[in-house]
């Protein structure tokens, strides 16, 4: 089942999220969930969050990415904790699912240890690079109720802010189904 995508302004994209239990109800298809609901909105990565809960989950498959090393990275993050994050800053051209249209450079270390457990409830500590950990540090903004737009310059911000103030009343162009914060009342896409 696809779920609707909840846009730049929802509260819930400005929380820190909670950590799950195992017993979780339904937990499995809100993962089936959230893939299916990523793949239809071409992304690469999906937060908890950005569905409207305030948990700590994230999915993201770049399996089918042209990355060499990524033929199978397709992955469940749950309870996750980033570690440590090392190496060397790079740029790297991200957008989000629940920010439309905006695409923006953002500066990160390009190695990240994260603790987390996998879909079926399998502990593991692992280091990342490159893509993966790029990803993995963008959806882990989301369970920390932080944005890839946080990270750009006040001006940057400033410049983007008509097209903030227009993602919120729904005002923007998608072709997947979004909730947004300040959309006219029964003028839901
Ligand atoms: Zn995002």
């Amino acid at each position: 089942m696809k779920l609707p995508i909840v846009a730049y302004g929802d509260p819930v994209l400005r929380k820190k999220a909670e950590d799950i239990p195992k017993d979780y109800p339904e937990l499995q298809d809100l993962i089936s969930n959230m893939f299916e609901t990523m793949y239809n909105a071409s992304g690469v990565g999906l937060a908890a969050p950005q569905v409207g809960l305030p948990i700590r989950l994230f999915v993201i498959d770049l399996s089918d990415k042209e990355e060499p090393g990524y033929e199978s990275f397709k992955k469940v993050f749950i309870n996750a904790e980033i570690l440590e994050e090392k190496g060397v800053l790079w740029d790297f051209n991200e957008g989000c699912l629940s920010i439309p249209d905006i695409r923006e450079d953002v500066r990160r270390l390009d190695t990240v240890v994260i603790s987390y457990y996998d879909e079926n409830w399998v502990h593991h500590e692992e280091t990342f690079d490159g893509m993966g950990a790029r990803v993995i540090q963008h959806e882990y903004d989301h369970i920390e109720g932080k944005l890839f737009t946080d990270k750009l310059s006040p001006l940057r911000r400033a410049m983007l802010n008509s097209r903030f103030e227009a993602i919120k009343k729904g005002a923007v162009k998608v072709d997947y189904k979004m909730k947004f914060p300040q959309a006219p009342k029964g003028k839901k896409r």
